[in-house]
């Protein structure tokens, strides 16, 4: 087995691939197009050929929202995949989260992302970060997303340190009711639910973001599969390669959820370094050892519960996003009157929005 200290966020783990020039799929005024989909500096159009018969002319201009229309405030964010800015609306003065992704899409991901956009101009959850608009300008995609503005559940537990039972009751409910959404009426894996994933509003509501389009550019900017990311809350039957399907976000979640409970990755030992797991330790306690757990003396056997249905080894005896929202720790905690909005308005706001009192 080797050993070593890399961070885990560094590796990378490379298949050579054939490289797909852009271009193929770019108009000389700069459109992405790809069968009924156009995404350019306007940003995206589903044009269906009966639009396309009826309306030969439809004029771009007559887009109400560009890119223009926005100017940029601050860096919220850097991911592996590209820098999330606050942009204000020039006119209107609505925030965005402005999430631009480097594009270098190869032929294997090029229908998922183009499916991927579909679905992200589509969806209608509550518990699913809106994107308004994308944008495709000089090689950068744009997502002009819903700004979520107290930040993730990383820059939350990074404050607490710990969340207790009752407000972890509430994220579990929000973030099952976005999975139950994603599994079962879009049929899509998340497959990146991880505390940076997981956005928080002033009102107290969680939503998840990042997936589909997102994920897929930011895995297609180097080779074909390659995962840029962290492996830490990687289901078993993913990490070791096998196939895998909606389960493994619920492993995700289960392993997320622990850590906001105990306050440290459930993986590392209490006295080890924050992030010190090689890869391969990492991967072989995931896939070796048995899987983590909550100490009974200090949680409820409701919670413990939870996290057992959640961190099966096996995913077939893992439940479903459908079934834990209807699981005791969820049910506990429904008829109190608790609401994150407490938690998190006593917390310093990740951004500070200049000009705001
Ligand atoms: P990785 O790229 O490795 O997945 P990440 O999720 O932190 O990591 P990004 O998705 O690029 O990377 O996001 C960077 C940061 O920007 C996030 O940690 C989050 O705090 C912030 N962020 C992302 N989207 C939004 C949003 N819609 N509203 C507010 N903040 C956001
Ligand atoms: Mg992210």
């Amino acid at each position: 087995m080797m050993k070593g200290p890399k961070p885990l966020k560094q590796l990378q783990v490379a298949v050579p691939a054939q490289e797909t020039p852009v271009d193929k799929f770019l108009t000389a005024s700069g459109t992405f197009t790809d069968g009924d989909l156009r995404l350019n500096q306007k940003g995206m159009r589903l044009i269906s050929e009966a639009t396309e018969s009826r309306q030969p002319d439809v004029k771009e201009e007559d887009m109400q929202f560009s890119l223009e229309d926005l100017e940029t405030i601050k860096v919220i964010g850097k991911g592996s995949g590209g820098v999330v800015q606050l942009a204000r609306h020039k006119w209107l003065g609505t925030l965005y989260a402005l999430k631009g992704i480097q594009m270098n899409i190869q032929e294997a991901v090029r229908k998922q992302i183009v499916q991927e956009l579909k679905i992200n101009q589509a969806s209608q959850c509550p518990h699913v970060v809106v994107c308004y608009h994308s944008f495709y300008h000089n090689g950068i995609i744009y997502l002009v997303l819903e700004y979520m503005d107290r930040g993730s559940l990383a820059d939350i537990i990074k404050q607490v340190k710990t969340i207790l039972e009752p407000y972890l009751a509430i994220v579990c409910k929000q973030v099952l009711k976005g999975l139950v959404y994603l599994h079962h009426e879009r049929h899509v894996i998340h497959r990146d639910i991880k505390p940076s994933n997981l956005l928080v509003n002033h009102s107290g509501e969680i939503k998840i973001t990042d997936f589909g389009v997102s994920a897929v550019l930011a895995n297609s900017m180097g080779q074909r599969d390659t995962f840029v990311g962290t492996y830490n809350y990687m289901s078993p039957e993913r990490i070791s390669g096998s196939s895998y399907d909606y389960k493994s976000d619920i492993w995700s979640l289960g392993l997320v959820i622990l850590e906001c409970a105990i306050g440290r990755f459930p993986y590392i030992p209490s006295e080890q370094e924050e992030g010190c797991l090689s890869f391969y330790e990492l991967l072989e306690a995931i896939v070796d050892q048995p899987p983590p757990s909550a100490p009974s003396d200090q949680f409820s056997p409701e919670f413990c519960s939870f996290i057992s249905a959640c961190l099966q080894k096996d995913p077939q005896e893992r439940m479903s996003s459908l079934e834990l929202l209807s699981h005791p720790f969820i049910k506990k905690f429904e008829d109190k009157d608790i609401g994150l909005a407490i938690l998190v308005s006593s917390l310093d706001p990740p951004v500070n929005i200049p000009g705001d009192v």
